[in-house]
């Protein structure tokens, strides 16, 4: 009798050991826009579409490009979802688009569905230069690339103070300083970056400053000291609209600063927070510190 109990538990312990240990999180339909950019969308969507793909259990990932007329070149080596797609196939998205106009059919449908918490949006570094005529992806984005006259800023002081400089105050929006920079947490308790380092360095990168916006319903996770502005930079954000999640990265000029595992951490992290709310990806043992950056290998060049 006593053996077979022993057994019984020894299976017990076995059995639990061998199942996943974290809470079953649903597969997400990521889909990453592009196709327009004044930065290398050629060579960045690649970089992320491939860090999704890695965590398959947890992202499928669809790439759509809104090509400039003219622009001869294919988009990408892999096929890509005919633009304009259709939303309601996907649960979150993710842009690296800064160029024409969307159609208003489009937009409505992404102004609405974000609304109604059926889809998320992820805003990637030059997403936030696009669309400044558009009142509500001005809203969606919080804050982005806008002269000063466009709208509010918002920036921390020494103490870690929140200070809003009205519209017209200070400069335009601009990198003022570029080079590796430390990301420091505000809200170390959010999901997105709960556990990694209160301050981690970011591979070289433009450090935006100087984002403008109406600032509402905004949610600032991390900063950035700016040698060019010698203030802290909103530097990773959220922003509540309706019910709708939008995680937003002023990071990501380039190949070099996407291969930065923090700024390929917080992506994924974010994709999955502005998707269904739940964070499951590990951060990895190779994450950056306070001192020292740290990058995956180099990607391959078309
Ligand atoms: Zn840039």
């Amino acid at each position: 009798m006593k053996k077979v109990f022993a057994l019984a538990v020894a299976w017990a312990l076995g059995f639990f050991a061998a199942s996943p240990a974290q809470v079953h999180a649903e597969k997400l339909r990521v889909l990453i826009v592009d196709g327009q950019n004044n930065h290398d969308w050629r060579s960045t969507t690649p970089i992320m579409k491939a860090a999704f793909e890695k965590q398959a259990d947890r992202f499928a990932v669809d790439v759509t490009s809104n090509i400039a007329k003219g622009d001869k070149k294919p988009a990408h080596p892999f096929d890509t979802v005919p633009f304009p797609p259709d939303l309601s196939k996907y649960d979150v998205l993710v842009s690296n688009y800064n160029g024409g106009s969307w159609p208003k059919e489009f937009n409505d449908a992404l102004d609405a569905r974000l609304k109604e918490g059926k889809v998320g949006l992820v805003i990637v570094h030059a997403a936030n230069n696009s669309f400044g005529g558009w009142k509500e992806y001005n809203q969606m984005i919080g804050m982005g690339w806008r002269d000063a006259k466009y709208g509010k800023r918002l920036k921390l002081d020494d103490e870690g103070k929140a200070v809003v400089v009205p519209a017209g105050e200070d400069q335009g929006s601009g990198h003022r300083y570029t080079g590796d920079f430390q990301v420091v947490l505000r809200d170390a308790a959010h999901p997105v970056v709960k556990g990694m380092p209160k301050e981690w360095m970011h591979a070289r990168d433009e450090l935006y400053d100087n984002m403008r916006g109406p600032i509402e319903n905004v949610h600032l996770i991390a900063t950035a000291y700016s040698k060019g502005t010698k203030t802290n930079e909103p530097m990773i954000w959220t922003v509540s609209y309706g019910k709708g999640k939008v995680f937003h990265t002023p990071m990501g000029h380039d190949a070099n600063s996407m291969r930065c595992v923090g700024f390929l951490t917080t992506l994924l992290r974010g994709t999955e927070w502005a998707g269904d709310g739940m964070v499951t990806i590990a951060i990895p043992p190779e994450f950056p510190t306070a001192e020292k950056t740290s990058s995956i290998g180099e990607a391959k060049k078309k």
